[in-house]
């Protein structure tokens, strides 16, 4: 796999263009300046790869928009050994963000054949989640509480058993809406029953579905 001058060139103008549309958080910011997003892309598309959109993977997915990695990694705020549980692992490239940032991530993903690429990529470019096939909507009770949660589809509602899995003080980053589009929200829990959520606006992602395929 191949990171050339001119991967490098068009990433940092990707990379500008996400901070003009308001993405602030440096961190954030250099990580994925760091990272070849066309590693997590079908090859013959590296151009595409940094234009600042969704792109068809395998399964019928989604790698999710940059600017929209950038939004729901800025609003989970990850410090150095947070513990995070990713919903929805797909092509890879956020969980990357996500160990580039320094977390340790459990991440969970419900198509087999995501899952066997993914698998095999980490190893490659020396990323090591920890990666599951199964259900996000179970979550992953024996490696709960998390610092932090993150669900990279759309989801109808925000499921019970996620929520038990958070610590005291740890939020849960989820679109939340119809298929036809989302409200990102931030739920904090603030205690044993009570949370706090914050709506951040209008973002359109491939469905959270039950079960596995
Ligand atoms: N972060 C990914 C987003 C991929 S799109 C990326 O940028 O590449 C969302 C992913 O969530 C898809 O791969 C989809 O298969 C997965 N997904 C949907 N419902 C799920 C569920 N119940 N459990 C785990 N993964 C799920």
């Amino acid at each position: 796999m191949i990171d050339s001058f001119k991967h490098k060139g068009l990433r940092r103008r990707l990379v500008q263009s996400i901070q003009r549309k308001g993405i602030t958080d440096t961190n954030v910011l250099e990580v994925m300046n760091k990272i070849p997003r066309h590693f997590f892309m079908v090859p013959g598309f590296d151009e595409r790869a940094y234009q600042d959109n969704a792109f068809p993977i395998a399964a019928e997915q989604t790698i999710s928009q940059p600017y929209t990695v950038a939004f729901q990694t800025s609003l989970l705020n990850i410090k150095k050994n947070d513990k995070i549980l990713e919903i929805g692992t797909g092509s890879g490239y956020q969980t990357a963000v996500l160990l580039e940032l320094g977390a340790k991530v459990y991440t969970v993903e419900r198509q087999k054949e995501l899952f066997t690429l993914t698998s095999k990529l980490f190893k490659k470019l020396n990323y090591y989640p920890k990666n599951y096939y199964g259900d996000g909507y179970k979550g992953l009770p024996i490696h709960a509480p998390f610092d932090k949660i993150l669900i990279t589809a759309g989801a109808p509602y925000v499921p019970e058993t996620l929520k038990e899995q958070l610590k005291t003080g740890a939020c849960i980053v989820v679109p939340v809406g119809p298929q036809s589009g989302q409200d990102m929200l931030r739920i904090t829990k603030i205690s044993d029953k009570e949370f706090k959520t914050e709506n951040f606006g209008k973002f359109a992602f491939v469905p959270f579905l039950k079960g596995k395929n």
